[in-house]
């Protein structure tokens, strides 16, 4: 296949997709990509770790074959408490209605509810919130017993087997990574995946704890922090600090916290990573009601567009990809949001979410791609190229925020596949990096091929330190050869 092909308008904000029963075949996974799809995210609440295996096979040699780098996430589901199955299946909960949280895995009339969590009975407190149904129903425990909790319904709707349950006002004993997790991490480890996300963090040790057991199996995954407990946002900082990446997951938010906060509260997070220099993926219901519809509402677009004003390296599809009826036309709906709405970014960057320094980055690193993008903005330079070992010169690069094309080199895969989260840098596979004149002709091929660069144009180079010999980074301004090789680099 051309290159061309695989270089149409693409945005700089980052697509990642869940994959489901309604994408795993090899072509829609192939179609997808070439929709846009940045990073693919296994959820693994759901499904059997051969069936993700054989979609990580799948999608690593469809990237091989397309020679585009696609990145795979592992989300781990965490301490996820689930109802256990209904007597009757679904039920009306109707309000006043009392139902009763009972222990053992078997409710035995249809007021009786059971779960997946044990000491849940003597966590909940007389007074506590526990909601069910991703929020819609709302239930106050009234009464508590050695062995029941009695609720009383305060919202009602329709309640069905193995529903989520979430407990906002309860501080739950509950390890973060369970035994299950464990197993996940180690699957994760051994299928070479390059971003590891954990659900309900509530601490920065929760992050540490996993980093340690990735580490524990040889893994290097990056490791995302999904926000989505109140106990998340009161350690907000910490955990940023300590993660690779993070989550605004607002479907868990948005019944952890009470909904009408979730705005404020993803601006905070996104704020946050944007000085701490994280990338930041914002998630759930963004095109929802593409699941069924070929087009997304007024109030969705709109909040797809925000979240990049927000300053969102990534937006993500949940069920819109894994179980939808359109999974190839949501992600052609979210690049083209992104273009528009970066198009306005980049007509006015004062509308930018540009760090002013950004913690944490070495601060070499730092000094010289801010030094390289000054100098790239005064020459209007063409592109930018970042040739990095482990990826960090490219995320410094993406969190400075500006509109040059910018490519990233590397001389390792798994360094190309992490850029895939990273805003507004493109991953090119097989450059030659540790030759400086054999990296400029390539570049200088691969703008022409795609109508990026023409003769005279400029291009600055970053090699961060580690790619050659010596720690040092070099930075170039190069001048695109004329075809009969009469261009210079100064
Ligand atoms: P989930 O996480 O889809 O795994 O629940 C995302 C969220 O809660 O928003
Ligand atoms: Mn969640």
């Amino acid at each position: 296949m051309s290159a061309a092909r695989l270089l149409p308008q693409r945005a700089r904000t980052k697509i990642v997709a869940t994959v489901g029963p309604a994408c795993n075949t090899p072509e829609m996974l192939e179609q997808m990509m070439l929709a846009g799809v940045d990073v693919f995210r296994l959820n693994l609440a759901h499904g059997e770790l051969t069936e993700h295996s054989r979609i990580v096979t799948t999608i690593r040699e469809i990237s091989e074959r397309l020679k585009k780098p696609v990145a795979a996430l592992a989300d781990l589901s965490g301490p996820k408490i689930r109802l256990g199955t209904l007597v009757e299946d679904p039920i009306y909960c109707q309000e006043e209605q009392m139902f009763r949280f009972v222990r053992g895995d078997a409710a035995s009339d249809p007021y009786e509810l059971v779960c997946n969590y044990e000491p849940l009975i003597d966590e909940v407190k007389v007074g506590d919130d526990v909601m069910l149904a991703d929020g819609t129903i709302t239930m106050e425990v009234v009464e508590k017993t050695d062995d029941t909790l009695t609720c009383v319904v305060v919202a009602g709707g329709i309640l069905r087997s193995r529903q989520g349950i979430n407990l906002p006002g309860t501080k739950l004993g509950v390890e973060t990574i369970t035994p299950r997790d464990r197993d996940h991490v180690r699957w994760a480890a051994e299928t070479d995946l390059d971003y590891v996300s954990l659900s309900f963090v509530r601490e920065a040790d929760d992050i540490r704890q996993l980093r340690d057991l990735l580490q524990a199996h040889e893994s290097r995954a990056m490791v995302i922090a999904k926000i989505e407990k109140r106990e998340a946002l009161e350690n907000l900082e910490e955990i940023v600090e300590v993660s690779n990446g993070v989550m605004v997951a607002r479907g868990d938010l948005g019944v952890e916290i009470d909904v009408a906060e979730v705005a404020a509260a993803q601006k905070r997070i996104v704020k946050t990573c944007t000085r701490i220099g994280r990338p930041v993926i914002v998630a759930t219901q963004m095109l929802d009601s593409m699941t069924k519809n070929s087009r997304p509402t007024r109030a969705e677009a709109t909040d797809v567009a925000n979240a990049i004003l927000d300053g969102a390296d990534a937006c993500m599809l949940s069920q819109e990809t894994a179980v939808g009826e359109h999974p190839v036309t949501v992600i052609k709906m979210m690049n083209r949001i992104m273009l528009a709405t970066e198009k306005m970014l980049c007509d006015d960057l004062s509308q930018m979410h540009r760090p002013e320094e950004i913690g944490l980055v070495h601060p070499v690193t730092q000094a010289v791609v801010s030094g390289a993008t000054r100098t790239a903005d005064l020459l209007n330079a063409k592109l930018m190229v970042m040739a990095t070992r482990t990826g960090g010169t490219a995320l410094t690069k993406a969190k400075i925020r500006d509109c040059i094309p910018t490519i990233g080199v590397s001389d390792s895969k798994a360094a190309l596949r992490r850029m895939c989260l990273y805003w507004g840098i493109i991953p090119i596979e097989g450059a030659p990096v540790h030759n400086g004149i054999q990296l400029r002709r390539f570049i200088d091929k691969w703008g022409a091929d795609f109508g990026l660069l023409k003769p005279n144009d400029r291009v600055i180079f970053v090699t961060g330190g580690g790619i050659m010999q010596s720690a040092e980074y070099i930075v170039v301004v190069h001048k695109v050869e004329a075809p009969e090789g009469t261009g210079t680099s100064e």
